[in-house]
Formats: C-alpha cells, sequence, structure tokens
C-alpha cells in the first residue's frame, strides 16, 4: 500500500509483465499515459452545476482534466450532445477538449433514458479514434455507470487499461434513501456491477467508499484506488464575509445557514428547514437574526414536485426566512460561502460532498450529516460539527451554537480553511496519474495481462 498525503492505492503484489506501450512516457514515479479518452455521458463538464444532472462529477471532470492537462496528460472528454448548437469539439482548456456525440434527440432525455443511447454513444467514440492513428488514446477513464458502459468495450477495443470513478452506487444510495424516495432500478445495479469486472482500476473518494465497491460489488484489492477529490483554491478562499454580504443583499449581523447543491431528497434540504423551524419554536428571539438561503435547483426525484421545498418552508411557517436562488458559478458561490456563517449538508448519502469542502476553503465551518465522505471532509468539533440521523430535533441542536456563538464559528472557520487547503486539485491529480501509471504497468480488469485489441 503506497500513501500519498490525500490518497492511498492499493497495488497488486503479483503483477503482470509491464507492457510496452508506445505512447505512454516515463516519469519518476511511473509512466503516464500521453492522452486518454474520458468519458461523461449523462452530464458536460460544459453545463452549470447544481440542478438538474449536473454537480459534484461535473467539477470533478472540469478540474481533474485541467490538472492531468498541466501534468502532460492530454484530455478529451466524451460527453453527450444536448442542444443543436453546440460544437463538435470544444477546446476547455489547453490540453482538453470536450467531444459531442449525437446519441439521441438533443432535448427531451433524461437520464434514465440513456441506457438506450449506449450503442449510438459508442459508435460517436469508437468512430472519432478510428480517424485518428492506432494508439490515439493510451488509457480510457469513465465517470458513472453508463459512461463505464461504454469505457468498458472502448478500452477493450483499444487495447487500453479501462479506469472508472462511479461517483454514485446503487446500492450505497439504495441503502440511505429519503423516506417515499424512489429507489434505483436493478438494471443499474447490473450495469455497475459489469464495470467493476471490467475496470483494470477503480477511483474511490474515500476508503469507505473503496469498502463499498468490494463489500456490494466485488471489487478486488488490486483494482482499487482511493484519491480524495480537490477543491479549488484559487476560487474558493477566506475572503471579507461583510463585503459578500452587501453584494448578495443579506443582513449583515445575520445567522445564515446556507444549503448549496442539488435540491433533490437524497440531499435532505427538508431536514435543514424542519430543523430551523425546531430551532424557532425554541428560540423564537432567533428570528429576527436567522436568513436561510437555499442555493441550487431540483434534480434527480426533486423534479417530480420542484416547488415542494417552497411549500414545506410556507407549511413551517418559516417562508420569511427562507430564501431560495438558481444555482450559480464558482466564483458567485464562492462569496455565498464566504457570506455564509455555517453550510448545512444533512444529506442521507453523500459520495465525497464537494461543497463542504468548497465553504471551509472559504473558511466556513459545515455542519454536516455523518455519512459517505463526509467525515472525512469535516473534522468533527474541529472545522464544524457532524450529525448522525436525520432527526429535525438533533439538527436544531447541532445548529443552535453556530447562530449564538461567534467566536465558535470564528475558530472553527479558521481551522476550516487550514483542512481545505490539504485538498488542492494538484494533489489529486498527480495521484490519478499515478493510478494510470499503475493500469498501464498491471492491468487488473477482466482481462488483466492478457488484454487484447477486439477486432
Ligand atoms: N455548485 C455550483 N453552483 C451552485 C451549486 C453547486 O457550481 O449553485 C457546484 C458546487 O461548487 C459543487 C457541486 O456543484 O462543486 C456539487 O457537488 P457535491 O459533490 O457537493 O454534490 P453532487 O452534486 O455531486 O451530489
Amino acid at each position: 500500500m503506497i500513501q500519498h498525503p490525500v490518497s492511498t492505492v492499493w497495488r497488486d503484489r503479483q503483477s503482470p509483465p509491464v507492457r510496452g506501450r508506445l505512447h505512454a512516457f516515463a516519469t519518476g514515479r511511473g509512466r503516464r499515459p500521453r492522452r486518454i479518452a474520458m468519458l461523461s455521458v449523462h452530464t458536460s463538464p460544459l453545463h452549470q452545476p447544481g440542478t438538474g444532472d449536473a454537480g459534484g462529477m461535473n467539477v470533478y471532470i472540469v478540474e481533474l482534466a485541467k490538472r492531468l492537462a498541466g501534468l502532460g496528460v492530454e484530455v478529451e472528454v466524451f460527453t453527450r450532445t444536448t442542444a443543436s448548437d453546440l460544437p463538435p469539439i470544444v477546446e476547455l482548456a489547453p490540453g482538453v477538449l470536450v467531444r459531442h456525440v449525437t446519441a439521441g434527440p438533443y432535448e427531451g432525455l433524461v437520464k434514465e433514458d440513456l441506457p438506450a443511447q449506449l450503442c449510438a454513444f459508442t459508435h460517436g467514440v469508437l468512430r472519432t479514434e478510428a480517424g485518428h492513428r492506432p494508439g490515439h488514446y493510451d488509457l480510457v477513464h469513465s465517470h458513472y455507470w453508463l459512461s463505464g458502459q461504454v469505457g468498458w468495450l472502448a478500452a477493450e477495443r483499444w487495447g487500453v487499461p479501462l479506469v472508472h470513478t462511479m461517483h454514485t452506487m446503487a446500492k450505497v444510495k439504495n441503502a440511505a434513501l429519503a423516506q417515499g424516495d424512489t429507489p434505483e432500478p436493478a438494471a443499474r445495479v447490473i450495469g455497475e456491477t459489469q464495470v467493476v469486472e471490467a475496470a483494470d482500476r477503480l477511483i474511490a473518494n474515500t476508503s469507505d467508499e473503496a469498502g463499498e465497491l468490494s463489500s456490494h460489488y466485488g471489487a478486488r484489492t488490486d483494482q482499487l484506488a482511493v484519491v480524495h477529490p480537490g477543491v479549488n483554491l484559487e476560487v474558493f478562499r477566506p475572503g471579507d464575509q461583510r463585503a459578500a454580504r452587501a453584494r448578495l443583499g443579506l443582513p449583515e449581523g445575520a445567522a445564515v445557514l446556507l444549503f448549496a447543491g442539488r435540491i433533490q431528497p437524497l440531499k435532505a434540504p427538508d431536514v435543514l428547514l424542519k430543523a430551523v423551524a425546531v430551532l424557532l419554536e425554541r428560540r423564537p428571539e432567533l428570528r429576527e437574526k436567522l436568513v436561510v438561503p437555499v442555493v441550487g435547483g431540483p434534480s434527480g426525484t426533486g423534479l417530480a414536485e420542484p416547488k415542494s421545498l417552497q411549500k414545506l418552508a410556507a407549511q413551517l411557517g418559516i417562508g420569511d426566512v427562507v430564501r431560495f436562488h438558481p444555482p450559480v458559478g464558482q466564483s458567485e458561490l464562492a462569496q455565498w460561502y464566504r457570506a455564509a456563517t455555517a453550510l448545512v449538508m444533512p444529506s442521507y448519502s453523500e459520495s465525497f460532498g464537494l461543497v463542504a469542502l468548497e465553504a471551509q476553503a472559504c473558511g466556513t465551518p459545515v455542519v454536516a450529516a455523518a455519512v459517505g465522505g463526509l467525515p472525512v471532509a469535516v473534522r468533527d468539533g474541529e472545522t464544524g460539527a457532524l450529525v448522525r440521523g436525520h432527526d429535525p430535533g438533533d439538527w436544531a441542536r447541532a445548529l443552535e451554537p453556530y447562530v449564538t456563538r461567534p467566536e465558535l464559528v470564528a475558530r472553527q472557520g479558521a481551522a476550516a480553511a487550514r483542512h481545505a487547503a490539504g485538498f488542492g486539485w494538484g494533489a489529486a491529480a498527480a495521484s490519478t496519474a499515478e493510478v494510470y501509471a499503475g493500469a498501464l504497468a498491471r492491468p487488473a480488469g477482466r482481462l488483466g495481462g492478457a488484454r487484447r485489441r477486439l477486432v
């Protein structure tokens, strides 16, 4: 096991012989690919995160791809065309291309429709590669199970390793559903199991996620690598809270409990609202200073009733305290974090929870559910608080000190900024490049060292 500042890589103890690769180049720590195909079928790195299907994975791909390019690994991201005016190729950053693939109608398809378009998408990816000299891509890195299905075939066809990141897993989500939420279908579980079997490396956000990959899906240790995601420390950095509040129209002396992200049952923004109602019942004098902004848009099963949170705020009698704002770009979001007293994340499940890192990087403590990657992102009692369960009374108790004790907020905010500073995307990209090097040297998927081009 090799320790990195922010990652752990499990290595194969009985490695097959290193294969010669035309385009991989040697580095001090292993052979990195020269160019990779990154697959993001269901959502584009060009989409605005915080609503619909765009969230942490989009930010992850953008940041990782840029940093990999900085390390000399060219990245071409394949994503589905979702509008008629999109150019076939967009340069996202130097060394990073986004390739739009036509697979089904541009508009009107939801994520659940996409399994039927995977053949068309794969066709587009293979055609693109066929237009180049053989060996154009040294490796495939797929994101989410839908892309994994495409990556499985493309990697085998090209004779290159498949590295896969799940982002979320059906079995894990289904084990922690909000009341009344719709479970993920069995077809997704089957698809994920196939991808796990085919992948040479599976990148997990945390060692807990690596454990879930092996216990739920049978992943082997020689496939597993843990790389903590990062935070863009240039965008998300501490700043002037007063200026941020003035800009956002928030009162200077307010206690601001912020929710940021996709509005869906899994993220449990309703628990925050219910907790605020309990808190105000116990401490009515706090009403004057309390502001609860919800920044983001409906997503997933939350789309069925996009206004349900507004209705809930009204039913709870806190419509005057809660403010709804559509999703914003990353720099604007940094202003929201700076303006906040605390970020609140009552999620039922989170594979990591990037907003927790982003808020902390801006010097804001985070009150989060003790689920998924959040116990890694947040240090309980030091950079925020971790809450077990989803009882609004417990959440009200956890939030109260952040509303009433400015010295606690200041102390934890400073510690949060120091903690988040250890999670740069540069380190995440360097660790990911090492995983690539390991996959090139010692493939560990279904075909392992015996991988060969499908003809
Ligand atoms: N985000 C954003 N604008 C918004 C709300 C969220 O850009 O208005 C971004 C945020 O910066 C974060 C991502 O959306 O990087 C959400 O990631 P997270 O891992 O917290 O949740 P996910 O969407 O992956 O479930």
